[in-house]
């Protein structure tokens, strides 16, 4: 067993912390602050080959495997989970087309998210269906050869910002969120859009599984990036617990503080290993719903872990924007919600652990 990193992939970490030192830590607090959206700095990113990473190279992608994509999502997220997650977003529309979609359809739409600066969106959640996904109330009916889409997707994320030309597609409104500010996350809604039969991914009957199969290719993501969230919350308290003096000594000599840091680097490894784990059997073929639920559900809660201590390692400063810590906090929540919530892992893992027994 190998753990070690290709020279490729030395090369793409290299690459993308680099990027995230230059171009993502010293703008994500004005990102956060105004909740702009960072499309100047999403464009370099796209210039740098990190967005759309496992898009074959047949449509002008990467060509990079799910881990390839993990590691730049880390090194992006210890900068920035929010603008992480527009990144992420793009893949995570383009996935069902390389899960079910034709030669025809990858060409047309995945050439085109590597030849124009262009984001998509993945519209599966609803108002009133976000956990139990075979809720959701949009309908497609069929008229001759083509289909016509009428609905309302809510938590869309860059659901204002993709170009969405086709007639009756139209953007809601825009969420105020507490964290992962530097996201777009709207309302989209389908209004009579026309489809035409070429535009159906998979089978009439197959959305749901498609969209299944979709989380379990995109659940590493998030793993990846609690990981990078649980990394910047470690080393953001280590230096500062070295600094701080309280009763004439750093407050790193106090052992509370101590093993609030020695947990920190527990999760940080153990979310790395169950991340590369679950990637590396999404990169054989082998899509295991249940590591990819291992790795989100711990991961999160993790991130949530270490960002609330970092907070509370920092006192009152924590509290304040002076410091990063308190956004750590605020975009880590996010990781327990999107992507099927930390509850909703426990279902899918304890009706693994369970069988058909219940
Ligand atoms: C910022 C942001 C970005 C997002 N981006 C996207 C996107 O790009 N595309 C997309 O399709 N969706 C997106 N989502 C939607 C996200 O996936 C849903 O919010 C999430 O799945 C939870 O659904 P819900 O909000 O409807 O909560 P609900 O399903 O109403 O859940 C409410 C609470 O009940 C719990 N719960 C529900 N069912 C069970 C159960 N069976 N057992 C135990 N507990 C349960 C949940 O864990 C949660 O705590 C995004 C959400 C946010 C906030």
């Amino acid at each position: 067993m190998d753990l070690s990193y290709t020279e490729d992939q030395d090369a793409l970490v290299r690459t993308a912390r680099e990027f995230t030192r230059k171009e993502i830590i010293p703008k994500a607090a004005h990102f956060d602050e105004t909740g702009e959206f960072p499309r100047e700095i999403l464009k370099r990113a796209w210039d740098t080959s990190l967005m759309n990473v496992e898009i074959p190279e047949a449509y002008g992608g990467l060509g990079g495997s799910c881990l390839d994509n993990c590691l730049v999502q880390e090194e992006v997220s210890f900068g920035c989970s929010g603008m992480n997650t527009s990144m992420a977003a793009n893949s995570l529309g383009a996935t069902p087309l390389l899960v079910a979609g034709t030669e025809e359809q990858r060409k047309k739409y995945l050439s085109r998210l590597t030849s124009e600066f262009l984001f998509c969106a993945y519209c599966c959640s609803e108002p009133d269906a976000g956990s139990d996904v075979a809720g959701m109330r949009s309908r497609v009916t069929r008229h001759g050869d083509d289909y016509v889409l009428n609905g309302q997707k809510r938590w869309i994320t860059n659901g204002g910002v993709v170009d969405a030309d086709t007639p009756g597609v139209k953007t809601g409104r825009k969420e105020d969120k507490m964290g992962q500010r530097a996201s777009n996350t709207t309302d989209v809604i389908f209004e009579d859009v026309k489809l035409h039969k070429s535009q159906l991914v998979g089978t009439e009957d197959g959305g749901f599984k498609v969209a299944m199969k979709t989380f379990d290719r995109s659940r590493p993501w998030i793993a990846a990036t609690a990981a990078g969230v649980i990394r910047r919350s470690l080393e953001e308290s280590r230096n500062y617990a070295l600094e701080r003096k309280t009763f004439g000594v750093p407050i790193a000599q106090h052992q509370a503080i101590q093993f609030m840091l020695a947990e920190m680097a527990i999760s940080y490894e153990a979310t790395r290993l169950l991340t590369h784990k679950a990637a590396w059997q999404v990169d054989k073929g082998d899509l295991s719903a249940i590591t990819s639920a291992y790795a989100k559900a711990y991961g999160a809660d993790a991130a949530m872990r270490a960002s609330t201590d970092a907070v509370q390692i920092f006192g009152g400063y924590g509290y304040t924007k002076e410091y990063p810590v308190e956004k750590l906090m605020r975009d880590a929540k996010l990781l327990q919600i999107y992507e099927g919530t930390s509850q909703i892992q426990r279902v899918v893992i304890a009706r693994n652990v369970l069988g058909r027994q219940v």
